[in-house]
């Protein structure tokens, strides 16, 4: 499923040149962007970056002050929420507290009409597909935080709307149940073949859910890709140190040809490069490394093309993995991690220990925005 790479593909939901304004403060700028249809999309940004007001105004809670929104083609201006092939499922699940379960579920349904024999097999339906079948005469304050999120999400989908609008769907569940939550939260939109689109602050969550990420800061778009590539392939420093752990190094490119460069870091540190792309001699770079892709040894690493030396100055165990911070000559923390199963690591390093930290010219990006 990659729609996104087919020239032919339709797009389904498009922002086109979107700006919204709320007085002189612009909270999203000329902002582009498309999803397709049975995608699952997610807009991550910090608090206050726009992401929300762009799943208003898709749900036409707020009209653009500048630019179209467009759904299978048609020019949502003007439409108001309740006929729009859309529904919204808010953080605060907004569930009606003096309603049962299967009444908060029918109720979207009686209020268009609905034929009653109709509305009792679609609210079963809905139950038996968020498991909440046994608690079908409850009230939201009999139930847990995630069966509450449950019925939220069976209500907003029991209308079946063509696309489901997510703002921060899990924000209110513990990290434990959050987890368990998002696989469920896939499977649903897999089983359903809906497009959602899905805001959320959290970028494990959008990696993990989303087949394709917004990245926003400040209304507009810094990149849009698959969670591989936003994380192997980041295309500024803002998305590569917003997204995952990263080491960076400033400096210029020394000497380069075809996409292999030496970067002058400053301090003596020389990095070497085959992802230079097209910077040329003198530019300023950032070269960004994953802690993964670092290696930390005690002994100088005979083959290794680029290796710094510092000191370890802490050692983390995770259980799953291992991270070490190593402090090099000139005072830049470096972040290194090792899968324990993998255990690339193998040295018994302690704390204050010198030591050399290395990695692969095939390693790391080199950024110059
Ligand atoms: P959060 O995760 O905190 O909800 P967000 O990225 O979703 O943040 P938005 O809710 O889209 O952010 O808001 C973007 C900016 O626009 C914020 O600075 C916010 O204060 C501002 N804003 C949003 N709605 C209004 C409004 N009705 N009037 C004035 N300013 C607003």
């Amino acid at each position: 499923f990659a729609p996104w790479n087919d020239p032919n593909a339709k797009p389904y939901i498009q922002f086109d040149n979107v700006t919204k304004k709320f007085g002189d403060f612009t909270a999203v700028n000329n902002l582009s962007l498309t999803i397709f249809e049975r995608e699952f999309f997610a807009l991550l940004g910090a608090s206050g970056c726009g992401k929300s007001t762009l799943l208003r105004m898709l749900a036409g809670f707020e009209e653009p002050t500048a630019g179209r929104i467009l759904l299978d083609g048609q020019d949502l201006r003007g439409i108001p929420p309740y006929r729009r092939p859309v529904n919204m499922m808010f953080q605060s699940y907004a569930l009606f507290p003096h309603m049962t379960v299967e009444n908060n579920i029918a109720f979207g349904l009686k209020q268009d009409g609905m034929p009653k024999p109709e509305i009792a097999s679609r609210v079963a339906e809905m139950l038996k597909l968020v498991k909440l079948e046994q608690f079908a005469k409850r009230k939201p304050h009999q139930l847990s935080g995630g069966q509450r999120q449950r019925v939220a999400l069976a209500r907003s989908v029991a209308k079946r709307p063509k696309v489901l609008l997510l703002d921060e769907p899990l924000g209110a569940l513990d990290k434990k149940l959050r987890e368990e939550t998002q696989f469920e939260l896939m499977d649903l939109q897999q089983n359903l073949g809906l497009t959602f689109v899905v805001v959320t602050h959290d970028q494990e969550e959008a990696m993990t859910m989303a087949d394709r990420i917004a990245i926003i800061d400040k209304g507009e778009v810094m990149q849009v890709a698959t969670p591989a590539e936003v994380y192997e392939a980041p295309g500024s420093r803002f998305v590569a140190g917003f997204v995952g752990n990263v080491n960076m190094f400033e400096g210029k490119i020394a000497r380069g040809e075809a996409g292999a460069a030496s970067i002058d870091a400053g301090n003596g540190i020389t990095i070497r490069t085959d992802n230079a792309g097209a910077a040329s001699a003198g530019t300023a770079v950032t070269f960004a490394i994953r802690p993964e892709k670092i290696k930390v040894s005690s002994k100088k690493p005979a083959e290794a093309v680029n290796a710094i030396e510092g000191e370890v100055y802490d050692i983390a165990y995770l259980g799953d993995m291992t991270v070490y911070h190593v402090k090099l000559d000139d005072g830049q923390v470096v972040r290194a991690s090792t899968m324990n199963a993998a255990r690339i690591t193998e040295d018994p390093l302690s704390w204050n220990d010198r030591a050399w930290v290395s990695f692969r010219p095939d390693a790391g990006v080199v950024l110059t925005r």
